[in-house]
C-alpha cells in the first residue's frame, strides 16, 4: 500500500516558494548571460564559416531560450497554486507530493507514482524525450543559481 503523505506546512511551503522566486531569478540572470554570448558570436565579416557559426549559435540560444521561457511559465503557474492553496497536489490524482520531490523539483505537478506511469506511457514518444531534455535545463539552472 502507498504511504500516507500529508499536506505540507507552512514552514515547508515557504522553503518551496523561495526556491520558485530563487528560480525564477536565475532564469532572469542566464537570459542576461545568453545575450553577452549572443553579442560575442556575432561576425564583423560576412566569412561562410563565422556565419553558420552564428546561425548554430543563434539557433542552440534560441532553443535554450525557448525552454527557459516555458520553465519560466511552470514556475509562475506554480506560484500561482500558492495562491489557491493547492499547491503541492498531484495534478492527476490530487494526492498530496512530497516535500523531497518537490525540494528536489518544485515544478512537479504531479506525484512520483503518476509521474512514473506518465513516463512509461511517453516512453516510445517524441513528448517522453522533450520532458526528459526539460529535467537536463532544470539541472543546468541549479548548477548555475
Ligand atoms: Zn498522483
Amino acid at each position: 500500500m502507498a504511504e500516507k503523505i500529508r499536506a505540507l506546512n507552512k514552514k515547508q511551503l515557504e522553503v518551496l516558494r523561495q526556491k520558485l522566486l530563487d528560480e525564477k531569478h536565475s532564469l532572469v540572470f542566464n537570459d542576461k548571460v545568453a545575450v553577452v554570448d549572443l553579442g560575442l558570436a556575432l561576425p564583423d565579416g560576412s566569412d561562410e564559416v563565422e556565419q553558420s557559426i552564428t546561425d548554430y549559435t543563434n539557433s542552440h540560444l534560441l532553443r535554450f531560450r525557448n525552454r527557459e521561457v516555458f520553465y519560466a511559465k511552470k514556475i509562475d503557474k506554480a506560484l500561482k497554486s500558492f495562491e489557491k492553496n493547492e499547491y503541492g497536489l498531484c495534478a492527476d490524482c490530487g494526492c498530496w507530493i512530497k516535500f523531497e520531490r518537490l525540494l528536489a523539483r518544485p515544478t512537479a505537478e504531479l506525484c512520483i507514482i503518476c509521474k512514473e506511469d506518465s513516463e512509461r506511457d511517453e516512453s516510445s514518444n517524441f513528448s517522453g524525450r522533450q520532458s526528459k531534455s526539460l529535467g537536463r535545463v532544470v539541472d543546468l539552472t541549479g548548477m548555475m543559481a
